[in-house]
């Protein structure tokens, strides 16, 4: 037998084993680290030439399957990183709302101020959430953006577009009201107020 397929019925690719055995990267790295995996190689990886895939042998690993199972699954890092980004998701889907129109639940935008202000807890939920809703309707719901790419540049241009913004804000709050996702007596300037605040914050102003 060659030493390929030799390979082939002795070991198998950590990411086979992984799906296989329901085993995580920390698990293997430490059942190598520990000495409870003692065969195993690092050979070129199939796919990308310039890195190495490790393959373990089959018959040690089902040996010692249980053994592994009980080893912790995650390092400290990772279940940091794990905390971090699960606080991040409920923060951003306290902001995120269901979008009668669109039929979908939008969420902010990656670039969104309002979502980088929650996200540092500069501003409260309720407030960004108002941000998010009424921006959305302004950009999606409201001929917002397209107007605006006729502006010219000029020197009037920027007198223009708060001017339109104003206009286009206006008519947004109107329709989310219609949509009852905003408070009938919810304002222009209620919502500048908040609108306000978010550009002190990050020096538009
Ligand atoms: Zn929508």
């Amino acid at each position: 037998m060659s030493e390929k397929e030799d390979i082939k019925h002795k070991y198998s690719y950590k990411s086979t084993i992984k799906k296989k055995y329901n085993l995580t990267d920390y698990q293997i790295k430490q059942a190598i680290e520990r000495g409870i995996v003692k065969d195993y190689k690092y050979v070129p990886n199939p796919y990308y030439s310039s890195e190495e895939s490790l393959i373990i042998n089959n018959e040690e690993l089902l040996q010692h399957l249980e053994e592994i199972r009980k080893l912790e699954k995650y390092s400290e890092n990772e279940i940091q990183r794990r905390k971090e980004y699960n606080k991040r998701s409920r923060k951003i889907s306290k902001i995120s709302f269901y979008c009668p129109i669109c039929n979908a639940k939008i969420r902010p935008l990656r670039d969104s101020y309002a979502r980088d202000a929650v996200l540092k807890d500069e501003i409260d939920y309720e407030d960004a959430k108002k941000v998010v809703i009424v921006t959305h309707f302004r950009h999606i719901h409201t001929d917002y953006d397209k107007i605006r790419n006729k502006i010219r540049k000029g020197i009037n241009y920027s007198e223009l577009v708060d001017k339109l913004k104003e206009e286009k804000t206006n008519e947004a709050i109107e329709l989310v009201k219609k949509c009852g996702l905003l408070p009938p007596n919810f304002s222009k300037e209620d919502y500048d107020k908040v609108a306000v605040r978010i550009k002190q914050l990050y020096g538009l102003t």
